[in-house]
């Protein structure tokens, strides 16, 4: 089954980075180019206009290191079609209200946002995955989480946050925003 086009935008949002300096070198970094990405929010569609600034200092560790508007990450997750006010209410239907997945969709459709059923799908394993983990066994994730050595954040509308202590086996996990 075909899903129905999607909508135009009806909402522009221009985001700019608060930060004007490089955090490195506290030299000023200017707007190196624009760029725009389209998300589906319980507000409406949004398009959002983005301004990347980059460090032009040749001696910085950051130099061409783009840096994107804070507020983005308040609206979307990256390389996400979909709000995180969307993907906040998906999961408070399943896990408070108990509602299938048909019925989520519907719901949704009644705001108008047409989530596809994989998108839903797979949304819900997500959660279910990450909920058992964190909520059930606490020593397995830092097992596995052990043998990373990188932070994790925001995997999927959850936040894993790793903090490596000299020992080396201090894992955090929050959860995410709800
Ligand atoms: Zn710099």
């Amino acid at each position: 089954m075909k899903t129905r086009k999607s909508a135009e935008p009806t909402i522009t949002r221009d985001l700019t980075p608060g930060r004007t300096a490089c955090p490195h070198r506290a030299r000023p970094m200017w707007a190196d180019h624009a760029n725009r990405r389209t998300v589906h929010t319980l507000a409406g569609v949004t398009r959002l206009h983005l301004t990347i600034r980059r460090c032009r200092t040749t001696a910085c560790g950051a130099y061409k290191k783009p840096y994107r508007p804070e507020v983005e990450g308040a609206v979307a997750l990256p390389r996400h079609e979909f709000g995180l006010d969307v993907i906040a209410l998906i999961g408070r239907l399943r896990y408070a209200e108990h509602r299938s997945i048909p019925e989520i969709r519907a719901h949704l459709l009644g705001r108008n946002v047409v989530v596809p059923e994989r998108t839903a799908t797979n949304r819900l394993d997500r959660y279910d995955e990450l909920r058992a983990t964190s909520l059930t066994d606490n020593g397995r994730l830092n097992t596995v989480l052990a043998a990373q050595k990188e932070v994790i954040r925001a995997i999927d509308g959850l936040q894993i946050e790793r903090r490596t202590d000299p020992e080396g086996d201090m894992v955090r996990v929050n959860p995410g925003p709800s």
